[in-house]
C-alpha cells in the first residue's frame, strides 16, 4: 500500500501534465494504470475528458486514455478495492489506537489498584501506629492531668474535637472504594483525571470522609492536578511521583504557615483546607493541635505530637567534654553598702570618667565591661552595683557571677547592705574578695572594718583567714592593681572553663527598648560563641543576631565565653536574667519563645486573678488594719524597674503598704492600662511614656499615668499617696492648766472646783484631765465653766474660775486640771 502511495504521487504529478500520460502508459506497468485512472478521476474537468467522457462518473469515457487491456468493470473493481483498502487502513489505525489506549488504561488501572492497595496497607499500619501512639499519649496526658490540674481542661477537648470534626478514625474505611469510584467516574469522562486523583495517596478530603463531597473539592483537586501536570512536564519525565509522607512535629498550638512548612505543602493549600473545615484563618494565625492534626492527615502526613514542654528539648544542655573546655575570663560583681564606693570603684577600674547624669543617684543602667590586668589576664565586670540585680538574676536561674568584690568603706563600718551582700555571696557559693575602699580618707580605719567583718564570719587574710582583702581608693587609684591581681588569682584557683565551640548560651544582664535600634539586650556569653546571624531564643523573645556590639561600642562578628555584648535583632525586650540559647532554626526559637510566653501568660492570669480590686477590697475588709496602694511600674530598663520595685516594697508600715501589681520594661501599653483600671492603680512610668492608644484608654477610663525621670521623685510621690491612706492622727495640744484651790458643793450641779488658771487658757469646749500628783485620774469634758456667776466660753491665765466635770465628782483641792484640744493631723510616711 505504501508502495502504491509513492507511485500515486508520481502518477499524479504526471497526471498534471497530460502529455505524459502516454509516456507513463508506455512503461506499461499495472500500477501505473491505477494511478492513471485515479488521475483521470481527479482531473475530470479536464477539457479533453469533458469533451469525450461526457457525464460519465467512471471517467473512463475515453478509451484512448485508458491503460491497455483494462475494462470499465475492472477499473471499477480496482477503484472499489482501493477505497476499501483505504477505509480498512483508517479503521485499523483507529482500532490500534483504541487498543493501545485501552491497554494503557488497563495498565494504569492495575498500577493504581496496586498503589491503592499498598496505600491501604500503609495507612493501616499508620493507623495502628498512631493508635498506639495515641494511647501512649493519652496515658501520658492522664499522668500529666494528675500532676497538673490545669491540663484537665485540655484533655477532654482533645478527645472531643476529632469526633466533632468528621471523625478521622472513620476516614480510612470509605477511602479506597470512594477513590475507586471517583477514578472510574472520571475515566468514563474520558479525560483520565482519575490518574492524578488516585495519586493523591491518602489525601482523603473531609468531604469524602463524610460523604459530602462537593464541587469546591473537585475544583481544588483539579487545580492540584493541573499544577502537578505542569510540574511533571517541567521536569520532563514521567517518573513515578511518590508522595513523601512526612513526620510532622505538632506542638499544642502551631502557626498555619509553620504547619505548611513542616508538611512541605503550600501555605495557600493549607489555608484552603482549613476554610473547608470552616476555619477562616490567615497564615499567621495559630491553630490548635487538634485542628492541625486533621490537616496533617488530610495531606497524608504523619502526626508526631509533642508536648509543649518538649519544645525546650532542642536547647537541652549538652555536657561538654573535658577536652573541649577552654579557660575563660572570670565574671565579677561588685557589691556593698550604698555610698561605700561601688560605682566609683567600677569607674576607676574601667579607667573612665565617672558616669554622669545618673538621675536621682540610683544606678539605672546595667551593663558589663572587660578589662585586662597588667599581666594580661582578662576580667569581665558586671556594671551592676548592688545585690538587687545579682539576686534577681540568680532567681531566674542565671548565675553569671564567678567572684564577688565586697566593697566596704574604710571610714565607715559594716552596714546592713554589707551584711546582705555577704549573705548573697554565701548563698550563691561565690567566692568573695574584700575591697576596703576610701583608704585615702584620713578617717580610714581598715582594721576596724576587718574586725567587724569577723563578726559576720568573713575572715580576711590579714586576720589569718582565707578571704583576700585589699585596701583601695577609687579616688587615688591606690591598690587597684592589687585588687585586680587578687581577682586574677582567685579566678585561677577557680579554674573557670567553657567550651567556645558550641551553640552559644548566655545571660541577659540588661535589656531595653532603644528608639532607634529596637529591643537591645546586653548578653554575657557563658558557653559557646555567639555569632552574627545566629538564631536564638531568649526568655520569651527570639530573634536573629543582626549585630553584636562590644563594651567599647565596636561592632564585632562574634563573642565567646565571658564576653559581654549588646545583641540587636530581637523581636521584643527580654528581662535581665533571661537565658539566651542559640537554636538551629527560627521555627524552633519561635516555638520555644511562644511556649514560654504562654506559660508566663497563664501564670500572670493566675496571679492577676488573685489581685483583682474585689479581692483587694475583700482582703482589706478582713484585715482592716492594712491599707494597700496598688501601683503599676513601667521603666526603661530592667535595673530601674527592679530598683523602683524594691523601693516600693520598703514604703509603708503595718497600716499601709504599696503593692506593685506589675512591673516591666518598655512603653506603657493598653494592657497596662487595663490592669491598672481593674485594680484602681495608677501607672508610674519611669523614663517611658504611654503609647497613643494607651493614653486614650487611660483618659477614657480615668487611669492616672505619671511620668518620672528621677527615682526619688517617684518614691516620694508614692509615699505621699500611701500617706493618704493612713488614718489621720489625732494630736493633742495642751492649751492650759489650772490649779484647784477649793471644792464647793452646789446643789443641782454637784462638786464645783474653784480654780486659778495658771497657764494658757481654760476653754469650755476643750477636753480636760484631772491630775493628782502628776497622775491622770480622770479624763473628760467640762459641765460648766464659770467666771463669777456667769457661764463663759473661756478663762485666761491668772484668772479664777469655777469648773465642774461632766459625770465626775471626785475632785480635791491641789489637783491640777489639764486642758487640751484635739486636732486631726494628716500623717505622712517617712
Ligand atoms: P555606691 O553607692 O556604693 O556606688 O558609691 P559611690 O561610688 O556612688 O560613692 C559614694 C561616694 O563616696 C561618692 O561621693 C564618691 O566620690 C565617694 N568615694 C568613693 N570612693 C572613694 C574613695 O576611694 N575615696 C574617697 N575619698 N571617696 C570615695
Amino acid at each position: 500500500m505504501s508502495d502504491n502511495d509513492g507511485k500515486k504521487t508520481l502518477g499524479l504529478r504526471g497526471g498534471n501534465r497530460p502529455g505524459n500520460v502516454t509516456q507513463s502508459f508506455s512503461h506499461g506497468r499495472k500500477k501505473n494504470v491505477v494511478v492513471e485512472t485515479k488521475r483521470k478521476r481527479v482531473v475530470v474537468p479536464k477539457p479533453g475528458a469533458a469533451k469525450t467522457g461526457g457525464g460519465s462518473p467512471k471517467a473512463g469515457g475515453d478509451p484512448n486514455r485508458r491503460p491497455a487491456g483494462i475494462s470499465d468493470a475492472e477499473m471499477e473493481r480496482r477503484l472499489k478495492a482501493l477505497q476499501a483498502a483505504k477505509a480498512r487502513e483508517a479503521e485499523d489505525a483507529a482500532k490500534r489506537e483504541a487498543e493501545e489506549k485501552a491497554r494503557a488504561e488497563a495498565r494504569e488501572r492495575r498500577r493504581l489498584e496496586a498503589e491503592a492497595k499498598e496505600r491501604e496497607q500503609r495507612e493501616a499500619e499508620e493507623r495502628a501506629r498512631k493508635k498506639a501512639e495515641d494511647e501512649e499519649r493519652k496515658k501520658k496526658e492522664a499522668e500529666e492531668v494528675a500532676k497538673r490540674a490545669a491540663a484537665e481542661a485540655a484533655a477532654p477537648k482533645k478527645e472531643a474535637a476529632p469526633q466533632g470534626r468528621g471523625a478521622p478514625t472513620n476516614k480510612p474505611a470509605p477511602q479506597p472504594t470512594q477513590r475507586k469510584a471517583d477514578r472510574e467516574r472520571e475515566q468514563r469522562g474520558g479525560r483520565g483525571k482519575g490518574r492524578d486523583d488516585g495519586r493523591r495517596s491518602g489525601k482523603l478530603t473531609l468531604g469524602q470522609a463524610t460523604g459530602g463531597e462537593n464541587n469546591r473539592h473537585r475544583s481544588m483537586a483539579a487545580m492540584k492536578r493541573k499544577q502537578e501536570r505542569a510540574r511533571q512536564k517541567a521536569m520532563g519525565s514521567a517518573v513515578e511521583r511518590e508522595k513523601v509522607v512526612r513526620d510532622v512535629q505538632l506542638p499544642e498550638a502551631i502557626m498555619v504557615s509553620e504547619l505548611a512548612n513542616r508538611m512541605a505543602e503550600r501555605v495557600a493549600d493549607v489555608v484552603k483546607e482549613l476554610m473547608k473545615m470552616g476555619m477562616m484563618v490567615t497564615q499567621n494565625q495559630t491553630i490548635d493541635a487538634d485542628t492541625a492534626e486533621l490537616i496533617i492527615e488530610e495531606f497524608g502526613h504523619k502526626v508526631v505530637r509533642v508536648s509543649d514542654a518538649d519544645v525546650e528539648d532542642v536547647i537541652s544542655d549538652v555536657e561538654d567534654k573535658d577536652e573541649e573546655l577552654q579557660s575563660r575570663p572570670p565574671v565579677i560583681t561588685i557589691m556593698g553598702h550604698v555610698d561605700h564606693g561601688k560605682t566609683s570603684l567600677l569607674d576607676a577600674i574601667r579607667d573612665a570618667k565617672v558616669v554622669s547624669g545618673e538621675a536621682g543617684g540610683i544606678t539605672q543602667h546595667i551593663g558589663a565591661y572587660q578589662v585586662k590586668t597588667d599581666d594580661g589576664v582578662t576580667l569581665s565586670f558586671l556594671d551592676t552595683p548592688g545585690h538587687a540585680a545579682f539576686t534577681s538574676m540568680r532567681s531566674r536561674g542565671a548565675q553569671v557571677t564567678d567572684i564577688v568584690v565586697l566593697v566596704v568603706a574604710a571610714d565607715d563600718s559594716v552596714m546592713p547592705q554589707t551584711i546582705e551582700a555577704i549573705n548573697h555571696a554565701k548563698a550563691a557559693e561565690v567566692p568573695m574578695i574584700v575591697a576596703i575602699n576610701k583608704i585615702d580618707k584620713p578617717a580610714a580605719d581598715p582594721n576596724k572594718v576587718r574586725a567587724e567583718l569577723l563578726q559576720h564570719e568573713v575572715i580576711v587574710e590579714a586576720m589569718s583567714g582565707e578571704v583576700q582583702d585589699v585596701e583601695v581608693s577609687a579616688h587615688t587609684g591606690q591598690g587597684l592593681d592589687e585588687l585586680l591581681e587578687s581577682i586574677a588569682l582567685q579566678a585561677e584557683i577557680l579554674e573557670l572553663k567553657a567550651n567556645p565551640d558550641r551553640a552559644a548560651q548566655g545571660a541577659v544582664i540588661e535589656a531595653q527598648l532603644d528608639v532607634g535600634r529596637g529591643p537591645v539586650a546586653t548578653v554575657l556569653v557563658q558557653k559557646g560563641t555567639l555569632r552574627q546571624g545566629d538564631i536564638f531564643v531568649v526568655g520569651e523573645q527570639y530573634g536573629k543576631v543582626r549585630a553584636l556590639i562590644n563594651d567599647k561600642g565596636e561592632r564585632v562578628k562574634e563573642a565567646g565565653p565571658s564576653v559581654p555584648v549588646e545583641v540587636l535583632g530581637l523581636n521584643g525586650t527580654p528581662e535581665a536574667g533571661d537565658v539566651l540559647n542559640v537554636t538551629e532554626t527560627e521555627a524552633q526559637a519561635r516555638e520555644i519563645a511562644e511556649y514560654r510566653a504562654q506559660v508566663a501568660k497563664d501564670k500572670r492570669a493566675a496571679a492577676g486573678a488573685a489581685t483583682t480590686l474585689e479581692q483587694l477590697m475583700q482582703k482589706a475588709k478582713e484585715d482592716e488594719t492594712v491599707a494597700e496602694l496598688p501601683i503599676l511600674v513601667k521603666a526603661d530598663v530592667q535595673g530601674s524597674a527592679e530598683a523602683i520595685v524594691q523601693a516600693m516594697e520598703k514604703i509603708g508600715n503595718n497600716e499601709v503598704r504599696v503593692r506593685v501589681l506589675h512591673s516591666g520594661v518598655g512603653a506603657i501599653t493598653e494592657t497596662d492600662v487595663g490592669l491598672a483600671e481593674a485594680s484602681g492603680a495608677p501607672i508610674m512610668g519611669f523614663n517611658v511614656r504611654a503609647n497613643a492608644s494607651a493614653r486614650n484608654t487611660a483618659n477614657q477610663k480615668g487611669v492616672e499615668i505619671r511620668y518620672y525621670s528621677v527615682i526619688y521623685d517617684l518614691v516620694d510621690d508614692v509615699k505621699a499617696a500611701a500617706s493618704g491612706l493612713l488614718s489621720a492622727e489625732i494630736r493633742e495640744n495642751f492649751i492650759g492648766y489650772a490649779n484647784i484651790k477649793e471644792v464647793f458643793k452646789v446643789t443641782g450641779v454637784g462638786k464645783v472646783a474653784g480654780c486659778l488658771v495658771t497657764e494658757g487658757v481654760a476653754r469650755r469646749s476643750a477636753g480636760v484631765r484631772l491630775l493628782r500628783d502628776n497622775v491622770v485620774i480622770h479624763e473628760g469634758t467640762l459641765k460648766t465653766l464659770k467666771r463669777f456667776k456667769d457661764e463663759v466660753p473661756e478663762v485666761q491665765s491668772g484668772q479664777e474660775c469655777g469648773m465642774a466635770f461632766e459625770n465626775y465628782d471626785d475632785i480635791r483641792p491641789n489637783d491640777v486640771i489639764e486642758i487640751f484640744e484635739r486636732e486631726e493631723v494628716t500623717r505622712t510616711l517617712d
